[in-house]
């Protein structure tokens, strides 16, 4: 089988010391070892202290780890509301995190934006009566990201909320001001360029102590991963089940090399080959940026319009060695989608663009 370099938002091509460090576990027994181990104990600590160096995460901030970062949204809602959560939902993964809280039994409402659009948030008033509010800060399936200000500005409109906010497809490039929110949680096959199968999330001490009110009024805060489970266990740097061992410590590795690289060069990096792509496509004769208004196009998951349909702009990128993403489920035939995360090399989206200027 011929080796693509993947530009798929997610899964996405590997990290490019991924393969060295799996041998590097194997060698060691990583997968063999107990969960209740030292060995793991150290891995688990490791992690999670460079996961929190990524972000910037303030004291007070756990860091736990479950199976997805859907889980992730199930267990916020699970843990941290009582009956009402607020929704700013603008295409797919918003809209899923919307669907669960009302599959529990909750009673959501959403502030909704047009697909490919950024929220007005200037017409809206503040609510102090608002619980908790989810956002998702890189919508994968139109490319539009929520802007620093504006998750500033969701903080001060909603003062008494819980703010969560799904990272999933921006992290490790998303670099907004935690102490502004209470919850973020992301998935490892993006943006950090590993193989699938883990969910991270960064939660503060409001959130734990919401998941404690209601579990202390008799409320269901779940059986299999709750808040509190995943406290207890953390004091002793471990998880409430055997977890992914494998890819906590693959994560572990990885986010140190970024660390030690710089997160500042890693964004700017990530900056630049963005800027590269969308003046590409800016002044491309028939592809199109899709997301217009540039105060909200995404660094790390571009959108492109397809006149031609994306299937033949597709196969040539695969004669270069590459393969993009098609547009999300309706627009599927008429748009790509390029992912732009650490691992993507600008040679190789070089090479992309010169095939695709013949288009
Ligand atoms: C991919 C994605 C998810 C879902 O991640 P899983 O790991 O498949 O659960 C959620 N939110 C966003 C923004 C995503 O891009």
């Amino acid at each position: 089988m011929e080796r693509y370099t993947y530009f798929t938002p997610g899964p996405s091509e590997l990290y490019p010391t991924v393969p060295q460090h799996i041998k590097e576990a194997l060698a060691a027994g990583i997968c063999s070892i107990s969960h209740r181990s030292e060995a793991f104990r150290n891995i688990y600590a490791e992690t999670s202290k460079a996961v929190r160096e990524v972000f910037g995460a303030p004291a007070g901030f756990h860091v736990f780890f479950a199976g997805s970062a859907t889980e992730w949204m199930e267990r916020l809602i699970e843990n941290c509301v009582t009956e009402k959560s607020l929704h700013f939902v603008n295409g797919a993964f918003s809209k899923r995190f919307f669907s669960i809280a009302e599959e529990l039994g909750k009673r959501p409402v959403m502030i909704e934006a047009p697909f490919g659009k950024g929220f007005e948030l200037d017409a809206l008033q503040e609510d102090p009566s608002v619980g908790f509010v989810a956002v998702t800060h890189n919508e994968t399936s139109s490319g539009v990201m929520v802007p620093n200000e504006d998750i500033a500005a969701i903080r001060k409109l909603y003062p008494q909320a819980l703010i969560v906010v799904d990272v999933v497809s921006s992290a490790p490039y998303v670099a907004f001001d935690l102490s502004q929110i209470d919850a973020a949680f992301f998935s490892v096959q993006k943006g950090f360029g590993l193989p699938a199968g883990l969910g991270v999330a960064l939660v503060n001490d409001r959130c734990i102590e919401r998941a404690r009110e209601r579990a202390a009024e008799g409320i269901s805060i779940g059986s299999y991963h709750n808040l509190l489970s995943f406290m207890k266990e953390e004091e002793k740097q471990q998880t409430p089940e055997t977890p992914n061992v494998l890819g906590i410590y693959l994560l572990g590795r990885v986010t140190k090399e970024m660390l030690e690289r710089g997160m500042d060069t890693v964004r700017a990096e990530t900056e630049r080959k963005a800027e590269m792509l969308y003046s590409f496509f800016g002044a491309h004769a028939s592809l199109k940026p899709f997301v217009t208004e540039e105060r909200v196009r995404s660094k790390t998951v571009l959108t492109v319009l397809t006149p031609m349909g994306s299937r033949e702009v597709i196969e040539k990128a695969k004669t270069a060695g590459c393969v993009l993403g098609s547009g999300y489920k309706d627009h599927k035939e008429t748009q790509i989608r390029i992912a732009n995360f650490p691992t993507h090399d600008e040679t190789k989206m070089q090479t992309v663009m010169n095939i695709l200027k013949t288009i």
